[in-house]
């Protein structure tokens, strides 16, 4: 490990920010979280694996860090929560320099400051072969008020935040990219490799009891969607000039992207209600609807009906 452990933990209780939520952060054995009174807890983890889900050579540390900790505030924000504190788990490889363990933790640590959520603890260990960071974010909910992903009905339509594809048409430009060429793609797409979790959006819909199902897209549309539907015993159609392709380059994302990228960290969910086409500042889309029965299927400008199968992308699969 580029620092020692004791430094490194010293230089991330440094960083580490503190609520009213948090009562002991790091230095002692457990956090000490305070729960508003009539509320639950929602605890989520993710992963961040280097070759899985980052490059080094393609994603600046910075976005590294942010991207974990989304990858938790998102999850929070699809039940409809508030994040109380982080934690991270991070296991460095010899070759790991310290200016990139700098580097990831800003990223994090000022995302985190944005949302107000204290890394409250975690570890650190030496790694055989690449990095590895676990983050795990605790948040709370109203008791009973979580929404989860097994609400939505038959009539209820679907809807998403935001617009899709763009994180995975972004990858495959850089995969396609002559190494001269990555510092200006890498600055391009800061914003995209940089994802904001949706949560005054989550919390929004479950003030007013708007979503009957959610689920952040994480793994794709497709696969997000067919989550919801096996959950709820249900089915989809949606609608595919529906969709809201993302903005890129001169033109727009694929439909493939669209529905089977992943890494969007937009919000998916159901609602029997009218919803404002504007949540927190972000647009809101209604893409389709739920049906009875099985599986999902996808409904051209002319009518046309197809199956559509979860295929959410997979960012390097082979290890490419
Ligand atoms: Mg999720």
């Amino acid at each position: 490990m580029p620092l020692g452990e004791k430094k490194l933990i010293q230089q991330i209780r440094r960083l580490s920010g503190k609520t009213s939520a948090l009562v002991t952060g790091i230095g002692d054995d457990c956090a000490v979280l305070r729960v508003r009174h009539g509320h639950e807890f929602l605890v989520t983890t993710d992963f961040s694996i280097e070759n899985i889900h980052f490059r080094r050579d393609w994603h600046p540390p910075e976005f590294v860090g942010h991207r974990c900790l989304t990858r938790g505030l998102s999850d929070i924000a699809a039940m409809g929560g508030i994040p109380l504190a982080a934690f991270l788990s991070l296991a460095l490889p010899p070759d790991a320099q310290q200016k990139w363990v700098d580097r990831f933790l800003d990223g994090l640590l000022d995302l985190a400051r944005e949302y107000n959520v204290p890394l409250a603890g975690g570890d650190t260990a030496q790694s055989n072969h690449g990095i590895l960071a676990d983050i795990v974010v605790v948040g709370s909910v109203p008791r009973g008020r979580a929404i989860l992903r097994c609400g939505a009905r038959p009539g209820d339509s679907i809807y998403v935040t935001g617009t899709l594809g763009a994180a995975a048409a972004a990858l495959t430009r850089l995969r396609q990219a002559r190494s001269s060429q990555l510092p200006r793609l890498r600055a391009q797409f800061a914003r995209i490799f940089k994802p904001q979790p949706r949560l005054a959006v989550g919390q929004f819909l479950r003030r007013r009891s708007l979503a009957s199902s959610m689920i952040d897209i994480s793994d794709g549309l497709s696969s997000d969607l067919d989550h919801i539907c096996q959950e709820s015993k249900v089915a989809a159609e949606l609608g595919e000039s529906l969709i809201p392709r993302a903005k890129f380059a001169a033109d727009f994302a694929s439909n493939d992207f669209a529905l089977n990228g992943g890494d969007d960290y937009e919000l998916l969910f159901t609602s029997a209600r009218p919803v404002p086409s504007k949540i927190a500042g972000l647009p809101v889309a209604r893409i389709g609807r739920i049906v009875r029965g099985q599986g999902m299927r996808l409904i051209s400008v002319n009518g046309e009906s197809r199956t559509l199968a979860p295929r959410g992308w997979q960012h390097f699969q082979n290890g490419s």
